[in-house]
């Protein structure tokens, strides 16, 4: 990809304040023209990681100054980030995507604007709504929940708090993680079309459909690779191909014949008498 860019010869500072600056999640050429421009006109670059904001800085040629920055940094170094923002203009960017979406900048916003120092925040990539627009699940209302808990009981209450919200669910996620975070929510929401949204904006970029367990399934046999956002979709949200047996024998695994009847329902539009005649065969099986 070239990385000529006329403007880089506008070195014009531009009004202090503090600029949340959206950097690409994977493909370099996911940034927009204002973030190059703003980042190229700032007088310090605050990041997470100044080699890995190095590397994109480099690609576009830009030579400002980086400073390190995380929500862990001490009151001090934040303190100080505010006053310069006072005189000069300062962006923050996180590793990729957008900062503070699970990312650090939130105290940091948070006190720049107590102290009346002006924000402004530049758009641009973000895995959950790129995940969620790849999903084909519905997203006229939809939940970002961050990372799952790691622990199995913080996960369960979780998924416990989250089971009342008929909407689509996004999460972060990890390769090593993923089939039991998938497993998690087989036993709690079994009939759910859940989406696996993989390497975004990257050369192996893919998106698998299915229920919670045959995806678990089949990470199991393909340990994956990469950044991960994972969907579920809302209640009753099936996949139009999905096998209603299949469906019944996920079911079964955690819950009663007629709990699984009525979920399976729910979600085919099967009729509930039928199919908990089928869950009982299924269950003696
Ligand atoms: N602030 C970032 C954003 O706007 O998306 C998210 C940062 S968070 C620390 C990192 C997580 O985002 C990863 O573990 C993964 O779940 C997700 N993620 C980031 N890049 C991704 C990509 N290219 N494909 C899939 N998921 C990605």
């Amino acid at each position: 990809m070239s990385t000529h860019n006329p403007e880089s010869a506008k070195t014009e500072l531009l009004d202090p304040g503090l600029y949340i600056v959206a950097t690409p999640i994977g493909n370099l050429g996911d940034i927009t023209m204002r973030a190059l421009d703003v980042l190229r006109r700032v007088a310090v670059i605050a990041c997470e990681d100044t080699r890995v904001t190095g590397k994109l800085l480099k690609a576009y040629d830009i030579k400002t100054r980086m400073q390190r920055y995380d929500d862990h940094a001490s009151a001090e170094v934040r303190e100080r980030l505010i006053e310069l923002a006072r005189r000069e203009p300062i962006a923050l960017v996180s590793d990729a995507g957008t900062p503070l979406v699970s990312d650090p900048g939130y105290r940091l916003v948070r006190e720049a604007r107590e102290a009346e120092i002006e924000v402004t925040t530049l758009p641009g990539a973000c895995a959950a709504i790129s995940g969620l627009t790849l999903s084909g699940l519905p997203n006229d209302r939809f939940l970002f929940a961050g990372f799952l808990p790691v622990k199995e009981k913080a996960r369960g209450d979780v998924l416990a708090e989250l089971a009342s919200v008929s909407v689509t669910l996004i999460f972060y996620e990890t390769g090593p993680r993923l089939e039991r975070s998938l497993r998690a929510i087989a036993e709690v929401w079994p009939t759910r079309e859940v989406a696996v949204a993989r390497e975004l904006t990257k050369l192996h970029e893919e998106c698998r459909s299915g229920t919670p367990g045959e995806l678990a399934e089949h990470y199991e046999a393909h340990p994956p690779k990469g950044e991960i956002v994972l969907l579920v979709g809302p209640p009753g949200e099936t996949l139009s191909d999905a096998d209603p047996d299949q469906l019944l024998r996920d079911a079964l695994k955690t819950m009663s014949a007629s709990k699984a009847a009525g979920m399976v329902s729910k979600s085919t539009g099967i009729d509930r008498q039928s199919l908990y005649a089928r869950a009982v065969e299924l269950r003696g099986e």
